[in-house]
């Protein structure tokens, strides 16, 4: 199959249109049997409850080409499940985890010219996502729900190298307590982007948010759950029921754990430690790890021992095999690795 001529490896993070994309429609409380379509626009009315009561979640994962050559996605079976518990959290109907898999599969392949080539860096992002699409002015959920899937091909996250990011403790939240932080959810970035934004005016690449209900416990950043290293090279990953849980940081662990022979610690995470920590890491689909170099609170500034140059030697062994699982070149778990034919 012929790839289109797109300059892989100076692609950034943006939409690109590509050809086709899965739609399912849901109603008197049944999913249709769902397409693919050249058609990239929504129509729905004025008052559907996604655009009134921000009644919709997302998912996000990737395709790209292993070494020896296929085209293969990681485990999307965890996105599924994700996106059914966090739809289930909305009063949203579940989109069955076969009919999603097989969602991937269709988009993937109608859009296998737009999967990048081996070595690139580049990826093919997916994103699922599904909404209240009927129209709802009194406060209630929807009662037809629209699934869609399209693909747009994303750049190397790290162009020339991953350099460690300087990221600020934010004063305000992204989750409330009880809240739907663990959920994958656009409302849960509409809040964050004021802050966001003031963090970029400020110099800073990114937030770390606190814990919301007493601030002095980690819980992630806007998109990016953490890892850091302990001065004897265990792992420790903030435990909270507000932090959203990523598919790359639960298998990052089971890498450290079964790969690595690393300790690794769960558990609820002290702002107080951080600066007892020789390294730290952002876990997401996007970078896999992003490097964090420093940590200011407040104008109090922390560098970690790994310093603003390169990544620390247990963040870039983690990033490695995980890649190296990813690509194929490192034997990956049962299960991790689903090939689109
Ligand atoms: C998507 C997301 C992550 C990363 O999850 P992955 O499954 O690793 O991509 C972390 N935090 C938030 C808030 C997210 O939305």
């Amino acid at each position: 199959m012929e790839k289109k001529n797109i300059d892989w490896s100076n692609l950034g993070f943006s939409y690109i249109q590509t050809e086709m994309r899965y739609v399912s429609n849901y109603k008197d409380g049944a999913w249709d049997a769902g397409t693919l379509t050249e058609n990239a626009n929504v129509t729905i009315s004025e008052c559907a409850c996604v655009l009134q009561y921000a009644q919709t979640v997302f998912e996000g994962l990737k395709a790209y080409t292993t070494k020896d050559g296929r085209i293969v996605t990681f485990r999307p079976d965890l996105n599924a499940e994700r996106m059914e518990a966090s739809a289930a959290r909305l009063e949203m109907p579940a989109f069955p985890k076969d009919r999603f898999i097989d969602a991937v599969e269709q988009v993937v392949r109608a859009n296998a010219a737009y999967v990048p080539p081996y070595g690139s860096g580049a990826t093919l992002y997916l994103r699922p996502y599904m909404f209240g699409s009927n129209a709802v002015i009194g406060v209630k959920p929807a009662d037809e729900y629209q699934f869609r899937l399209f693909a747009t091909p994303v750049g190397p996250y790290f162009k020339g190298g991953a350099k460690p990011i300087t990221i600020r403790v934010s004063d305000l939240d992204r989750a409330a307590p009880h809240g739907t932080g663990n959920i994958k959810a656009g409302l849960n970035y509409a809040m964050s982007l004021h802050t966001l934004m003031d963090a970029h005016r400020q110099g800073f690449d990114e937030n770390m948010f606190l814990d919301p209900a007493t601030h002095t416990k980690v819980e992630e950043t806007g998109g990016a759950n953490f890892l850091f290293v302990t001065k004897d090279g265990k792992i420790v990953t903030p435990k909270s029921d507000s932090i959203l849980p990523s598919i790359t940081r639960r298998s990052l662990v089971h890498v450290a754990k079964t790969y690595l022979g690393l300790e690794v610690e769960e558990r609820p995470v002290l702002f107080e430690e951080v600066k007892e920590f020789t390294e730290c890491g952002l876990c997401g689909t996007a970078a896999v790890i992003s490097p964090v170099g420093r940590i200011v609170d407040h104008g109090k500034e922390f560098t970690f021992p790994s310093g603003m140059e390169e990544m620390g030697p247990t963040i870039r062994k983690l990033y490695d095999t995980l890649t190296g699982i990813q690509m194929g070149t490192i034997e990956a778990p049962d299960g991790w690795i689903h090939v689109i034919d």
